[in-house]
């Protein structure tokens, strides 16, 4: 497969499907959403959503108003919930392209009201109420919400197809901390009608029924980022980052290796020089830290990370692998997703939303 750019990203689309699966299975008392948010990670919403559509999932979380928009223009039937509950003054907007919004704020709740009520006099709004329990991110307090409960003139418009929250730690092994939060919500959601909830990301649903609700709400699961840390990961890998050799060095004498010479390159040794750099997402952090794998060797990075290109050693690969045009892996194949964020100090979260639309993406099925 030649593409003309030097890097290529591949999107191995039955991964992701038996990934949504595999949590479904994990969930089997819930409805499995999936988070779409940030252009499905950096995957391609437009690719991916309907991938999931397709596998079963009705339901969709994004973070913003607009890329709910553009998520309706996609699925013209899913439930559609954006995280932020649309920024003032966006209500009427979202509330035409029956995006459902997650809710967080008593002054939130009367702005969509306000709207509802001017297009559609009389009807119930769906909405999801979002709950703070221990994030201190979005949410209503504890405050808030009795506030909330207390104007019934607001209350009996809201049709609350979920109450909501989102746990800070589960991908840690804290969990008492997110045990606490499970016991704050109970508590506070009892303040409210009796609705389904909506609780687990990957993390919370690989912790068990307790901390996943009714709809469970995976993100980096699905895309194959490890959600719990420090053990095995079970989630099959979906993204496969590769990058072109331009050029092949043959080093017969002590030389610097690329920007402020950060690498001192020793006879005998061969670097090759790959056509990914920091504007494609390949981290700068990940100078003379990540690696690359051709085959099965692994190939260290050498020098600072340039803005459309890298070095790496390939002084242990074999001659006939090592050649102009060849396939370096940077991230997936030889090289876990979790163990380059890691080396660049990071999560698998900002090393997917950092990958550049420079890339040529590729959707595979196995
Ligand atoms: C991003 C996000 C998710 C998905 O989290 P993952 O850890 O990627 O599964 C779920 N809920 C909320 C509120 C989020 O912001």
């Amino acid at each position: 497969m030649i593409s003309i750019n030097s890097g290529l990203l591949t999107v191995n689309l039955d991964a992701l499907v038996a990934n949504y699966q595999a949590i479904c299975d994990l969930a089997p008392s819930s409805r499995c959403a999936a988070v779409v948010k940030a252009n499905a990670y950096g995957l391609g919403v437009e690719t991916i959503a309907p991938v999931l559509l397709k596998a079963g999932c009705q339901d969709f979380f994004v973070a913003t108003g607009n890329e709910a928009i553009q998520l309706r223009a996609l699925l013209p039937t899913a439930s559609i919930y954006v995280f932020d509950g649309g920024v003032p003054d966006t209500e009427m907007e979202l509330l035409r392209h029956r995006v459902t919004p997650v809710l967080s704020t008593p002054d939130q709740v009367e702005r969509w009201l306000d709207v509802a009520n001017h297009e559609r006099p009389g009807k119930k709004i769906a909405v999801l109420i979002q709950i703070d329990t221990g994030m201190t991110r979005l949410g209503f307090s504890e405050h808030e919400l009795r506030y909330l409960t207390a104007r019934s003139d607001l209350m009996e418009r809201l049709k609350i197809d979920y109450v909501m929250t989102h746990l800070a730690s589960a991908d840690t092994p804290d969990i008492e901390f997110t045990t606490g939060q499970i016991r704050r919500f109970d508590e506070l959601r009892r303040l409210l009608p009796p609705a389904p909830t909506s609780i687990g990301n990957s993390g919370g649903i690989l912790l068990g029924s307790e901390f996943q609700g009714d709809l469970v709400r995976p993100g980096i699961a699905l895309y194959g980022g490890n959600p719990s840390p420090g053990t095995e990961n079970r989630m099959q890998e979906v993204v496969h980052l590769q990058g072109r050799i331009l050029q092949i060095k043959e080093i017969d004498q002590m030389v610097r290796v690329g920007y402020g010479g950060t690498h001192i390159a020793c006879p005998p040794a061969r670097l090759a020089v790959v056509g990914i750099g920091y504007a494609d997402g390949y981290l700068r952090s990940l100078g003379n830290r990540g690696f690359g794998c051709i085959g099965d060797n692994q190939t260290p990075v050498v020098g600072r990370i340039s803005m459309d290109m890298l070095t790496v050693d390939v002084s242990n690969v074999p001659n006939g692998q090592v050649y102009e045009g060849a396939l370096v892996d940077l991230i997936g194949g030889g090289v876990a997703l979790d163990t380059t964020a890691d080396l660049a100090g990071t999560i698998s979260y900002e090393i997917l939303t950092r990958l550049s639309s420079r890339l040529q993406i590729r959707y595979k099925r196995t």
